[in-house]
């Protein structure tokens, strides 16, 4: 690739795109599940594309990461034991492990070659995995939270790609079955859901196959992720019963650094806009 050039990602879906000026392509490999490359951008540092669709660019994924940990970290009472469903480049399990209280965090990719790539073009995101609390599996999700001990998890996470190909599985009522068996009664399973602007639709399908599997409770929270489709994105929660109120003394006195989450947009999330909050019966 000439210097310098645009890489585009098409979200046929909404009709619009995202771009990012590069100079080269760095890596790319075929996994036996996706496509993986990795470009050096001008501005944004690296960017990981998966079967063509942007995962994580340097410059933005800690608003990602982020709001993919820390609101159900600090909605729980006191989570110790943490599942990762996808999260092979690792921001998420960094994130995690950032909080003192957690004894265990659990990874399962099912592509190893995500992990292996984003050691080498994202090792900042990768700083965590040497942690004696982390553990990094390479298997289908799917297998791992069906083979979940039942009452064994406090916080499940699916940090998975859309639901399409190997993650299609991860967003139907038999995966949030297993999740749901896997949780405590305390528990919260919280999953990326896509864009609010476009995606609202799968959003409720979300919801609705979680509340099939026995979830009775659910919050969606919006925050921006710039290289995401429309760059407005969300993470859906769920709990048995449970409401959201969140440990807020604890997040303003969180001892560690973040660059986006804090407990006024913790609680800014939690306020939706009226046409997204209509959409999910909330308004
Ligand atoms: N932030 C991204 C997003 O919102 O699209 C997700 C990043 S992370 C790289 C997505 C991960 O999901 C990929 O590493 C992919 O291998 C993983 N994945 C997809 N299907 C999976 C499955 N069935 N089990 C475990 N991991 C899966």
């Amino acid at each position: 690739m000439t210097a310098p050039n645009w890489l585009y990602e098409n979200f046929d879906t909404a009709g619009s795109a995202i771009g990012f000026r590069v100079n080269k392509t760095l890596d790319e490999v075929q996994s036996p599940f996706q496509k993986i490359e990795i470009f050096e951008s001008t501005d944004w540092g690296n960017v990981m594309l998966i079967d063509g669709a942007m995962m994580v660019t340097t410059r933005d994924n800690f608003l990602y990461h982020e709001m993919m940990s820390h609101p159900a970290l600090f909605t729980h009472a006191n989570p110790k034991t943490v599942v990762i469903i996808g999260g092979g480049d690792c921001g998420t399990l960094r994130e995690v492990l950032r909080h003192p209280g957690v004894e265990k965090a659990v990874q399962c990719d099912i592509d190893e070659q995500v992990t292996r790539m984003a050691e080498k073009y994202f090792p900042e995101l990768c700083e965590s995995n040497g942690d004696a609390r982390a553990e990094i599996l390479f298997d289908d999700g799917i297998a791992y939270m069906a083979n979940c001990a039942p009452n064994s998890v406090d916080v499940v996470i699916v940090d998975s790609t859309d639901p399409v190909g190997p993650a299609e599985g991860l967003f139907n009522k038999a995966f949030f079955e297993s999740c749901h068996r896997a949780l405590k009664d305390d528990g919260i399973l919280v999953q990326q859901s896509e864009s609010p602007l476009v995606l609202l639709d799968l959003i409720k399908a979300m919801r609705a196959e979680m509340g099939k599997a026995g979830f009775t409770s659910f919050q969606t929270l919006p925050f921006p992720q710039p290289c995401y489709p429309t760059g407005w994105w969300s993470c859906t929660l769920a709990r048995k019963g449970q409401g959201f109120e969140f440990r807020e003394a604890d997040a303003r006195a969180k001892a560690f650094e973040t660059l986006y989450y804090t407990a006024d947009i913790h609680k800014g999330a939690q306020s939706l806009p009226p046409f997204v909050a209509k959409a999910l019966g909330e308004g």
